[in-house]
């Protein structure tokens, strides 16, 4: 008889299945694993091309995410006052009517009086296009409030973008930057770069003013003053300048540092490119001692000088124009120290550093490759220098610039899309400006010409009206922020409520927290929403809302649509959208019902009638008869979302998944629909990837053979080269219509502001709260970071997570407490110029002297998200969201950037001094919503499962 042995994998589950976690942006695959028809047990994926296995605390706690106590069951219809949170429970049917009757007419009249915005939304291929079906222009998903400076200030420069658009070389780079980076996006993947790079013994430098997550385990750490990261890079452009440690070689083949730029104060060409007849940039080309074509190759182009074009006028080559701004005294190291918190020894030697990564490695990969010319080269010369940024550095009103700043230092070390450095990920690099414009036009069946959200590539796309005067709610693409590519969530409830630049009649919102921590100035939002006009009327007449849980905002909601769990429903992770390539390849997911959402109980053991929001907005398409979700004989098009993933084709052979199209899955990228296409998906693991060939991973702007792969997937128009613009010809053109030139120009209000902000080079200026508040009254700078154990405030609320955490304290360093008089664990009080809070302080060596700083939206208001009636969220937690403004001190503009309007989070500034305990809660507090637990009892999840076996007899 055989010894028993002991099992040391026993089996957590039934059966497993694969799917995309959704506990933040990054999107990782996991395993789930199911006992009993529960899920038992989630982990990574080892064959998933995002996390490869790793599975972080917040995955792993999906397990409470799906069985939250705080999971919405049924339609809500109010039936007391808003904000109240009193509902009766509706069945589906009267809520499509009620959503379809109110919409219906809105349509017929004007669709612009329906405003339409996404929170943390994994769906905006669709949602995009359902506002453009509607035919209002009043959409936007959460990017102008998150880091729209990121992805504009990426994409008006090189064609992509930090964020999940790009990544470090992790194989070879050998000096990483990260500036401004908490562990929110690309997560997982960051965590795993960052463990081969200290294995292969590579410098890690964090550039923020708290040292957490990431910027812990680097080598350094420069505790840097908020909003001056571009004065930071450019001294360090400076010193590269000095020492002559440029790669031009790199700047005149990839960028246009040789194009002229003519030099004509007061004329309506000056700043522009000079073009030849055919429209293309001219260059001095020194052989021929004379003006020609700039992307000719073979030339000898001059980057410094001044030249004289046929016609007389003067012009200079870009790079004359950088030497002249950068060489500048004002951005040496000596001049910005100061005013950086960074001793400006360290600036010299860590540009030296720089420099001596990028040039003194000789790291070349034996590759051959082709660029664009068609010119052959044997390996490919690398620039083993990265970085990577992210918020910390574009929730400022300087953001832009600086995310601008950034890749201009970049492109001086030859680091863009060379081995060693910052690489692309499919779809990017883009052309530059992307092509796709905002939408504002309406055709006569109601359709947008085009989805609410693009590019603007000058003065004449801007969605204005016949005075300049803002044509959507959130001022987008108005001439106060007219590269608002991601629209200005921040400001749609302000002007909802005040009618500017016009009364809508219905605010539909999802996963948006606005009435809390998604919110600037959240008291009087609150107040907003709930405000009504001399008739007695709300003067935002209706508000929709979706979500999975009961949050704030479902207490300010008329009509509430319960969303599924992100394990209950079909989801597409589409390169339409928010890509999940990596640099060496692209790749789109799914994610697919586990569970039939009907099968599942809530907290008090009742069924869940809740359908997933995508499903439930294609078909109030097909009620309200929209053109594209509805046949010729007005039937619905689309049974639910994943027919419409399968089916749709947004261009001929183009869906929202790449991954086996064709009528037998046999395409990849383009192809007829394939009704199979999602079970496709499902046999290998919830997830399609196509890998590049070796000789198209790197210098993918001027690549033939990646540029002729990505025009195949249709994320290029054609395999000519992408000039990555160290000089923006797109701001110039703002600013000459300021400065009084061309047919469509700003309103006087906005003159001196765009011809100010407007510039073509990247500029550093002072943030407008530090500009516009006395530094005596308010001496502190205070940001929030996000955890790496909880993400948004949906992860807040989840049971396990909240193990780590249940609240907040603002975080100071001990020499700040003592010189006001704080101890440990006091109670103070903030005060910024619009408002004050109490919290309790706590001491933390991490944080450079004159900052603060605190994790981000775990505070919660009481009644919210089915927690005890006591929980720490809301008694001690608190939100710095009641100090942050959402108009600048002066009251003239949103806080936000001028340029794309992104809020500006972390320009707040504050006091502090020692306080009461008081009743030993946090101020302010608001009334309770009803959403309380039901149960006193601790939540034991998982203690009725059956014992596994331990030991197998053999
Ligand atoms: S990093 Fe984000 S997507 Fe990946 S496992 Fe963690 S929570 Fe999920």
């Amino acid at each position: 008889m055989a010894e028993p042995v002991l099992n040391l994998s026993p089996s957590p589950g039934d059966e497993v299945k694969t799917t995309t976690c959704y506990m933040c942006a990054c999107r990782c695959g996991i395993k789930v694993w199911l006992h009993d028809g529960q899920v038992r047990y989630i982990q990574g994926n080892r064959d998933h091309p995002v996390n490869q296995g790793v599975l972080c605390a917040k995955g792993a706690s999906g397990i409470m995410q799906h069985y939250s106590p705080a999971r919405l069951r049924k339609p809500l219809l109010r039936v007391g006052e808003r904000g109240s949170g009193e509902f009766r429970e509706i069945e589906w049917d009267e809520a499509l009517d009620l959503a379809a009757s109110w919409l219906k007419p809105i349509r017929e009249r004007n669709p612009d009086e329906l405003a339409f915005f996404t929170g943390r939304d994994q769906s905006q291929a669709l949602t995009g296009w359902w506002a453009q079906q509607f035919g209002t222009v009043n959409y936007a998903a959460h990017g102008g409030f998150c880091s729209v400076n990121m992805a504009a200030g990426g994409l008006y420069s090189v064609g992509g973008s930090f964020w999940e658009f790009g990544e470090p070389d992790w194989e070879h780079t050998k000096y990483l930057m990260l500036w401004g980076v908490a562990e929110d996006h690309d997560s997982n993947p960051i965590k795993l770069g960052l463990g081969k790079l200290k294995a292969h013994g590579a410098k890690i430098v964090a550039v923020n003013p708290v040292r957490s997550g990431y910027g812990a385990i680097a080598d350094e750490w420069i505790g840097i003053r908020p909003g001056t990261d571009g004065l930071f890079a450019f001294a360090l452009a400076h010193e590269l300048l000095r020492m002559d440690r440029i790669d031009l070689d790199y700047l005149v083949r990839y960028a246009n540092a040789h194009w002229l730029v003519i030099d004509h104060p007061g004329g309506a060409d000056d700043g522009l490119f000079a073009r030849d007849a055919d429209g293309n940039a001219l260059c001095w080309n020194t052989q021929a001692n004379a003006a020609t074509d700039a992307n000719a190759i073979g030339i000898a182009p001059a980057v410094v000088g001044e030249y004289a074009l046929p016609d007389g006028r003067k012009a200079h080559p870009v790079f004359q124009l950088i030497v002249d701004r950068y060489l500048d005294p004002r951005y040496a190291p000596d001049a910005v120290s100061e005013r950086c918190g960074i001793p400006a020894d360290t600036i010299r030697r860590i540009a030296r550093e720089l420099a001596a990564a990028a040039f003194d490695s000789k790291l070349e990969l034996p590759i051959p490759w082709t660029d664009s010319w068609g010119r052959e080269h044997a390996t490919m010369q690398g620039r083993p220098v990265s970085m990577h940024a992210m918020r910390g550095i574009s929730a400022h009103s300087n953001g832009f610039h600086t995310c601008r700043a950034l890749h201009l230092l970049q492109l001086l070390l030859g680091a863009v899309d060379a081995p060693g450095s910052f690489r692309y990920q499919p779809p990017f690099p883009k052309p530059i400006p992307p092509a796709n414009r905002p939408g504002k036009a309406r055709k006569p069946d109601g359709l947008l010409d085009a989805p609410p959200l693009g590019f603007v590539h000058g003065p004449e796309d801007l969605v204005v009206d016949a005075n300049g005067q803002p044509r959507r709610i959130d001022h987008a693409y108005s001439w106060a922020y007219p590269l608002a590519a991601h629209g200005m969530m921040h400001t749609v409830i302000r002007n909802a409520h005040a009618g500017d630049p016009y009364r809508i009649d219905t605010l539909l919102m999802f996963m948006a927290n606005m009435s809390w921590n998604s919110a600037m100035n959240t008291g009087q939002t609150m107040h907003w929403l709930t405000d009504k006009d001399a008739a007695g009327e709300y003067r935002i007449p209706r508000i929709i809302y979706s979500d999975a849980y009961a949050s704030e905002m479902v207490a300010y909601a008329d009509l509430v649509l319960p969303d599924t769990t992100y394990l209950e429903r079909f989801d597409a992770i589409s390169l339409l959208d928010r890509p999940i390539s990596d640099a060496d390849g692209a790749s789109d997911a799914i994610r697919h019902p586990l569970f039939d959402p009907m099968s599942q109980r809530d907290e008090d053991g009742q069924p869940r009638d809740v359908r997933g929001f995508q499903s439930v907005l294609i078909e109030l398409g097909a009620r309200l008869g929209l053109p594209g979700l509805v046949n010729e004989d007005g039937s619905p098009k689309y049974r639910d979302y994943s027919d419409y993933i399968v089916r749709h084709e947004r261009a001929p052979g183009v869906g929202l998944l790449a991954g086996w199209r064709g009528e037998h899955g046999d395409s990849q990228g383009k192809g007829a629909p394939n009704p199979d296409q999602l079970q496709r998906y499902i046999d290998n693991g919830g997830f399609w990837r196509e890998e590049l060939p070796a000789s198209a991973r790197y210098f993918k702007m001027a690549n033939r053979d990646y540029l002729r792969w990505a025009q195949r997937f249709g994320f290029v128009p054609n395999d000519q080269p992408i000039v990555l613009q160290l000089y923006s010809e797109t701001l110039q053109k703002f600013r000459l219509a300021a400065q009084g030139h061309g047919a469509i120009q700003p309103p006087a209000e906005h003159r001196e502001r765009v011809a100010t902000y407007f510039d073509p080079l990247p500029i550093w200026y002072e943030p407008f709260e530090h500009d516009q508040t006395s530094r005596t009254t308010f001496p502190l700078n205070v940001v929030t970071q996000r955890p790496m154990f909880m993400y948004h405030a949906w992860g807040s609320q989840n049971a396990w997570l909240r193990q780590i955490a249940t609240r907040n304290w603002l975080y100071l360093h001990p020499d700040t407490g003592a010189m006001h008089g704080i101890a440990d664990e006091d109670w103070i009080e903030v005060s910024s110029h619009n408002g004050t809070i109490r919290v309790q302080a706590k001491f933390a060596a991490n944080v450079q002297p004159d900052t603060a700083w605190s994790w981000n939206a775990i505070g919660k208001r009481k009644g919210a998200w089915r927690l005890a009636k006591d929980a720490p969220e809301a008694e001690k937690g608190f939100l710095l969201n009641h100090l942050i403004s959402d108009i600048t001190p002066r009251g003239d503009y949103a806080n936000a950037d001028p340029v794309t309007g992104q809020a500006a989070w972390f320009d707040l500034r504050i006091s502090i001094r020692k306080a009461g305990a008081g009743d030993g809660q946090s101020a302010p507090q608001f009334a309770p919503l009803g959403f309380v637990a039901a149960r006193a009892a601790p939540l034991r999840y998982g203690a009725g499962f059956r014992r596994r076996h331990k030991l197998d007899a053999r």
